[in-house]
């Protein structure tokens, strides 16, 4: 776990407000009040955040609900913990757009594992046989396999029905 809390970084592109956060989302940061201010359309680069725990969260809800009522929100390369939270509270992606999310994958032939990036609006649109979004496959850089998902796609991309 990062020892020093969460990392923060906001720049003015153009019209658009870059945001990135890097580290731990808990208590030792007042999200809530460095963000409340933030002018939209807003992007929020989230693919550093390591962990979030029970105080982080609702930090989050209140400073993404806050956010959402002042314009468009993206939020980018989600990191695994991000995902895993937005697919299990409603509130924790509300009004947002999730525009890219990171996920573990692994290679059955050589055990390779790697951090894929997938863009929700080209990687995730293919749906199984059972109606649930598809996690595409990759190729092995190492062997030449097969990257799969390691985890339960349906659970992982529930956010994809809580937007
Ligand atoms: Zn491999």
């Amino acid at each position: 776990m990062n020892a020093s809390g969460l990392a923060v970084d906001a720049r003015q592109v153009g019209d658009l407000t870059e945001v990135a956060l890097r580290g731990a989302i808990d208590e030792r940061f007042d999200l809530i009040g460095w963000g409340h201010e933030l002018p939209s359309p807003l992007a929020i680069d989230l693919g550093g955040v390591e962990f979030i725990n029970s105080a982080g969260m609702s930090q989050w809800v209140h400073f993404l609900g806050e956010a959402v009522t002042r314009g468009p929100v993206r939020l980018r390369h989600c990191s695994e913990p991000m995902v895993t939270l937005f697919s299990m509270v409603t509130d924790a992606v509300g009004g947002a757009t999730v525009e890219s999310i990171q996920a573990h994958y692994d290679c059955a032939g050589c055990g390779r594992e790697q951090v894929v990036e997938l863009m929700v609006e080209q990687d995730l649109v293919e749906r199984a046989p059972d109606g649930n979004v598809k996690m595409p496959d990759r190729p092995c850089p190492e062997c030449g396999g097969v990257l799969g998902f390691a985890g339960h796609a349906d659970r992982y991309l529930a956010f994809l029905r809580n937007e």
